[in-house]
């Protein structure tokens, strides 16, 4: 990606942000602290955030944005950070595109089929 095209996706997704912001919950929560527990957590790949069957639909909506919310603050650390745009498991160009559509990866295409079966 270019320098330009790295700014747009930053752009995007802090607007995505202050959305989520604006829509949920987070504000008045410790969601900052929250959220900054789950850093370790997201090294591996896995989440610290849990389903439980007793959750109402308001709190699972809260949780999911909160996820989002996470994946996102993630992708736009890893655009700041020293190889911007570069797939977290093979190290080639994520495309602006597939980034563009789907912020809150940080794998390239090949790697998001074989990871994720391309979810
Ligand atoms: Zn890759």
């Amino acid at each position: 990606m270019t320098e330009h095209e790295v700014n747009e996706i930053i752009q995007l997704i802090s607007n995505k942000i202050e959305q989520l912001r604006a829509e949920s919950s987070l504000k008045n929560q410790q969601s900052e602290s929250a959220l900054n527990a789950t850093e370790k957590d997201a090294t591996t790949g896995g989440y610290a955030f849990r389903y439980s069957h007793t959750d109402t639909d308001a709190e699972i909506l809260n949780r999911d944005r909160k996820k989002e919310h996470f994946q996102l603050s993630r992708t736009l650390e890893w655009l700041k950070g020293d190889q911007p745009g570069n797939c977290v498991a093979c190290s080639c160009p994520v495309t602006f595109e597939r980034l563009k559509s789907k912020p809150t990866s940080r794998l390239c295409n090949a790697c998001a089929q074989y990871i994720n079966g391309d979810k």
